[in-house]
Formats: C-alpha cells, structure tokens, sequence
C-alpha cells in the first residue's frame, strides 16, 4: 500500500518556526498590550479577535511582515522532517491562523506544498487593517470558533488529493489546532502551549525538535 496518497499538516507558528510573528510585530509596532488584552479577552470568538489585531497593523508595510517572518528561527529539523514526508508520497501543507504573505515566506523555505491562512489586504504595499478569514466552522459545526477552522482545511485538503483521513497527519501547538489534530489518522501536538490541548492530545512532543515525529512514523 506503498502507493497509498497521504498528507501531513503543521501548525506554523510554534510549531514550522520557534516564536510567533504577531509577538515580532506587536513589539516593533508597540502593539504588544493591546494585542494581549484581546488575545485574552474570554468574550470573543477566535476569529474576532483575529480581525480585531489585524486593524491594529493598518499602515504597516506588508514589507514589515514578510521582514519579520524571516526573522523568527525555523525549528530544529523542520527542513529535514518535510523532506521526509515527501520522499515518502505525502503532500505536506501549512494551516495557520497567521497571515498567507508570512505563511507562504515558511512555505517556500521548506518547500511546501500549500498553505491556508487569513490573508491581509493589501493597498499599494500597506496592509489596510482588514482581513480574509476562510472560518469553516460555521459549515461543520466545529467548537473553534477561530478565523480558520483547521478540522474544515484538514477535511478539505485530504479530498482535494484524494487522501483518507486516516493517512494523515497534523502537527499544532495550541487551542487552536485541537480540532485539526482529533480529526487527523495522526494528531501530534507538539512543544503544547496551553492545558486544553494537552489535555486532547493522545500524542505530546515536549522536545523543540520536529525530528520527533519520527517516533511515530
Ligand atoms: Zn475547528
């Protein structure tokens, strides 16, 4: 069953590089408190507080962005594990509730086969402060409730390459990545940064070295 497609998805901040890029951008920008007191605000759903910290980055140069991806480190063995993956037949893909111009910057580096993210708008190289969300939650009845349902992605990318369920793999550190990683043949969560996906994750990497995975292989 060799010839069997499959498919592996990584989570990208925390997971595809060591550090998250709106943390790089809201200390350049002195962003940092108001980006926190939403990303810790209770009342809002996920995707809320994605549109709200993307009007805080109008007028940013959408330069800036792809400058302060290509500062944060990729992880240890990031490039060696998605070679990896794909002399093995798996198509590899980046789902993040980052930005698509940052996402496809990881992309590229690593050779990766698609992405999905929010993509910023952008007017004459400035982003403008909205943002495209894909969401998906809404169509599967997904808890997420964030800008990008990774379970809805992971379902959608394994039927575009005709991959079944359980031939794949997704790889996240956060909240945000449980509904991806229950759904998954494979769900790793790596280097996890808060108690509820530990709690759901039956696969934990607690070394910052993507080569893990192979533990599991
Ligand atoms: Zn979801």
């Amino acid at each position: 069953m060799a010839n069997r497609p499959k498919l592996v998805v990584f989570d990208m901040d925390g997971t595809l590089i060591n550090g998250r890029l709106i943390e790089v951008i809201s200390r350049k920008y002195n962003l940092s408190e108001k980006v926190i007191e939403i990303q810790s605000d209770p009342s809002l759903p996920g995707y809320k507080k994605t549109e709200m910290i993307a009007s805080l980055l109008k007028g940013i140069k959408a330069s800036e962005i792809i400058k302060a991806i290509g500062s944060i480190p990729i992880m240890l063995n990031a490039d060696k594990i998605v070679t990896w993956f794909k002399k093995n037949g798996y198509v590899t893909g980046i789902i993040t509730d980052s930005y698509t111009i940052a996402a496809e910057v990881i992309a590229n580096k690593l050779k990766i086969d698609f992405i999905a993210a929010n993509e910023l708008k952008i007017e004459d190289g400035v982003l403008t402060g909205e943002i495209k969300m894909p969401l998906g939650w809404e169509k599967i009845n997904c808890s997420c409730t964030i800008s990008i349902c990774k379970r809805y992605q992971l379902n959608y990318y394994s039927k575009k390459y005709g991959v079944s369920i359980e031939d794949t793999i997704a790889i996240g550190d956060t909240r945000g990545d449980i509904c991806m990683i229950k759904q998954a043949g494979l769900g790793i969560a790596f280097m996890p940064k808060d108690q509820d996906i530990v709690k759901q994750s039956k696969n934990i990497i607690r070394t910052p070295d993507l080569n893990e995975i192979m533990n599991y292989m």
